[in-house]
This record gives structure tokens, sequence and C-alpha cells, in this order.
């Protein structure tokens, strides 16, 4: 099982080739979307848009693909967002099943850093993804796989820049989440 987690504000195709190539490329059965409700390290960088919006837009991109769900848990559970209690939480439902962390190469880097480190290293390994030429190692200690995916540049901050300038968000997204975005009104104005 991997849980791949992430603001998604707003979600976008990287995430989804990411979900797709762990399904194809090291036989996950499903990838977990995991919405952060309050991500302790993006709070006070810039606005974040309301959770239950963000994970309104991640059920309209995983859609109907095969294998990619979302987890609303770390909404229902509230407050800051850790990797660590979600696992946790997962683990305890479903004992016996072998947790891979999904993280992108920026992502990796810090792991040091997150909550409860030493738990969270002994629980899962992690599969660090490449990301825009993004080569610096993740740190020592954790049980790591590499997956390497065609290298895409998008980002919800790119995404979120070309919504506030009125750009097009067409082919980086699904459909059905710029038409979300733009019923629910979300950045039209930079952060
Ligand atoms: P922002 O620009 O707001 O930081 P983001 O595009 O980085 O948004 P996040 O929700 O922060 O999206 O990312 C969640 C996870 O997805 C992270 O582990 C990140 O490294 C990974 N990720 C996001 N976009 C890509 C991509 N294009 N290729 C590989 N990994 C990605
Ligand atoms: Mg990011």
């Amino acid at each position: 099982m991997a849980v791949f987690g992430g603001t998604f504000d707003p979600p976008h195709l990287g995430h989804l080739v990411v979900a797709s190539e762990l399904i194809d490329r090291l036989g996950v059965d499903e990838v977990r979307l995991v919405v952060a409700n309050e991500p302790w390290q993006k709070v006070g960088s810039r606005p974040i848009t309301p959770a239950a919006d963000r994970l309104r837009l991640t059920r309209l991109a995983a859609g109907d693909l095969d294998g990619v769900t979302v987890s609303d848990v770390e909404l229902r559970r509230g407050g800051s967002s850790y990797s660590i209690d979600t696992l946790e939480a997962f683990a305890a439902e479903e004992p016996d099943t072998r947790w891979l962390l999904v993280v992108g190469a920026d992502a990796a880097a810090g792991l040091d850093t997150w909550h409860r480190a030493d738990d969270l290293r002994a629980l899962a390994e992690v599969v660090v993804v490449n990301r825009g030429g993004d080569e610096r190692d993740t740190p020592a200690g954790w049980r790591r796989t590499r997956l390497d995916i065609p290298a895409l540049e998008i980002s919800s901050t790119d995404l979120r820049r070309r919504r506030a300038e009125g750009r097009t968000m067409r082919l980086l997204t699904p459909d059905p989440v710029i038409t979300e975005i733009e019923r629910l009104g979300l950045y039209l104005s930079e952060a």
C-alpha cells in the first residue's frame, strides 16, 4: 500500500502520474492520496485553501483511476497533519500491510525534520520520486526505493499562478478539477 500525502492545492497531473507509475512499475495495488488538513510545512508561508475544497478537488482528480483512492483521515483528525499519525492509524486497521510512503525528491530531502521521524522510519519504506532535477539525497537511515518517472514540471504553485494571471490550466490537471476550481472561485489572487 502506497501512501501519498500532499496539500493538493490543487492536485495536478504530476501527482497522478506518480500514482500511475507506482501501480505500473512497483506493482502497488493501491495508492492512497492523503489530503493534509493543516500542512505544518506550509502554514504561515501563504494562505492554504480550505481542506474540504482541496479534498473535493483531489477526489475529482482521482476520478475513477484504478487503484487510486483518496483519504480524508487527516481532515477528520483535525489540527496539524503528520504522516506518522496517519500511517499509524492505517497500520492499526491493516496490520499485515507493507507501507510505502511516497515523496517527491524535494520533500524527501527534509524527511529527518518530520514529526517523530524515528517512528516513521521504522514503520514505512520511502519511495522517492524524481522531481524537476532535484538531486538532493534522502537522509541516511531510511529504507528507500527510487521511482524514476518522466520528469513533469508541473506544480500546484504554477497552477495557482496561472489561474491568478488568467492563463490556462488545461491538460495540467483533469478538466473536472478545472471546472471545480472555477466554480469555487479559487486562486483568483496570487498569494
Ligand atoms: P506546491 O507547489 O504548492 O508546493 P506541489 O505541486 O509541490 O505544490 P504538493 O501537494 O506540495 O504539490 O506535493 C505533494 C507531494 O507530491 C510531494 O511529495 C511532492 O514532492 C510530490 N509532487 C508534486 N508534484 C510532483 C511532480 N510534478 N513530480 C513528482 N512529484 C511531485
Ligand atoms: Mg510542494
